[in-house]
């Protein structure tokens, strides 16, 4: 089992089919962080350290983008998936301009758009796969795509309370 070490999380392939509703959970905890409207949502801590409001675009960005995936692996046999762009994207869309009311409501969407995704899966389509770009390049199941993307939020879920504490 794969474990983050800065985290702590770790990666029970098992608890797939709970993803969406763990998801769901975990974005509504960073939403909530990004509606205090006294915090300082837009201060990068350090230079190379994504904002809050910078996090919250990019955990939205990634449950869209995922959802795209899982829709994929559903039509498409084994296909591969070009990395998402996520330092790109920050400067591409603006992620630091953006208004936090704006970031929460897209954010609880996306969580809500994805986890329907996944409760539609049939038993034998967590077990479809497709070539993941990251960490490293390999072959992963749909369980490992949504496990993975629990990560993602609780993750960065950690490093948004982290900055506002
Ligand atoms: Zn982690």
């Amino acid at each position: 089992m794969d474990r983050c070490e800065e985290c702590g999380f770790e990666y029970d392939l098992t608890r797939a089919p709970t993803a969406g509703t763990a998801i769901v959970q975990a974005a509504s905890e960073v939403a909530a962080v990004l509606s205090d409207e006294a915090a300082d949502l837009r201060t990068r801590r350090q230079p190379e350290t994504w904002s809050p409001i910078e996090y919250g675009c990019h955990l939205r960005d990634v449950l869209l983008v995922q959802r795209e995936r899982v829709l994929t692996a559903r039509r498409v046999d084994r296909p591969c998936f070009e990395p998402m762009g996520r330092e790109e994207r920050v400067e591409h869309d603006g992620y630091a301009g953006q208004d936090p009311r704006d970031v929460v409501r897209q954010l609880t969407d996306a969580a809500g758009l994805f986890a329907n995704v996944l409760s539609r899966l049939r038993p034998e389509d967590w077990e479809r796969t497709v070539t993941y770009r990251y960490p490293t390049t390999a072959e992963r199941s749909l369980r490992w795509v949504a496990v993975h993307t629990v990560h993602e939020v609780r993750h960065h879920l950690g490093d948004v309370r982290r900055q506002l504490s």
